[in-house]
């Protein structure tokens, strides 16, 4: 039996991935969203339309001991690799978000890393967001490769597959996913019409700093 919080938690990881492609962001069963609930890892099934998926539908995971052990009615993601490797890597994580989303997939198609053409740069915790290097979807090659882009970061492309975006909560994961896509998008019409001035490390700094106070935060952080 789910706790009240698990509960609480599959019906969040429904509404959020239902909301993913009515906004747009994502489109079809592409995609997948996890949150950490205590030890384990609850994560959207594989190659399920999301219209639908129901709470009982996610798969639950322990982030340490049994590697891939799953409880559900159906399989989890595919991507669940990347998902707990990133779980297990970052406490600091306690929400994931993979979107296939447009213009993210474009820079990773053409492998363009986003550089700071944008201060909001500043919420995924550097001077840019990088490619990881393409691996076929679902490998443990994939999840390796995801870290390495994630390194200090909170968010990154995938080679010719997508994006992943990470936060305290799913919440704060879904806000920067949207990030995410907006200024994929803004560097894309910026390259088509000269290129971007790009800000210093003193101003992204800047920025940085700012965010300590601005947008969404994990409940209970003041
Ligand atoms: P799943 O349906 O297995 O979650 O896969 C979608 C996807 O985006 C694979 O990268
Ligand atoms: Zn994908």
């Amino acid at each position: 039996m789910a706790d009240k919080t698990e509960s609480a938690l599959r019906k969040a990881l429904v509404e959020k991935a239902r909301w993913m492609n009515d906004s747009g962001l994502n489109q079809g069963t592409s995609g997948n969203i996890s949150a950490r609930s205590g030890d384990r890892m609850l994560i959207t099934p594989s190659a399920t339309p999301y219209d639908t998926m129901t709470p009982e539908m996610i798969a639950s995971m322990p982030i340490e001991g049994d590697y891939g052990a799953c409880e559900g009615p159906l399989k989890p993601s595919t991507e669940w690799r990347f998902h707990l490797d990133i779980m297990k890597a970052r406490p600091d994580v306690g929400g994931i978000v993979h979107t296939h989303s447009t213009y993210a997939t474009v820079l990773a198609i053409a492998r363009k890393p986003i550089p700071a053409c944008h201060y909001m740069i500043a919420a995924f915790g550097g001077m840019d967001i990088r490619v990881a290097d393409y691996a076929t979807y679902g490998t443990k090659e994939l999840s390796e490769a995801t870290l390495k882009a994630l390194e200090g970061r909170t968010g990154c492309l995938l080679a010719n597959h997508g994006m992943i975006a990470v936060g305290a909560d799913l919440d704060r994961a879904l806000w920067l996913a949207v990030e995410l896509e907006t200024i994929a998008k803004q560097f894309y019409h910026a390259l088509l019409i000269g290129g971007p001035v790009l800000l210093s490390r003193e101003e992204i700094d800047d920025a940085m700093r700012s965010f300590g106070s601005y947008g969404l935060r994990p409940s209970g952080d003041k």
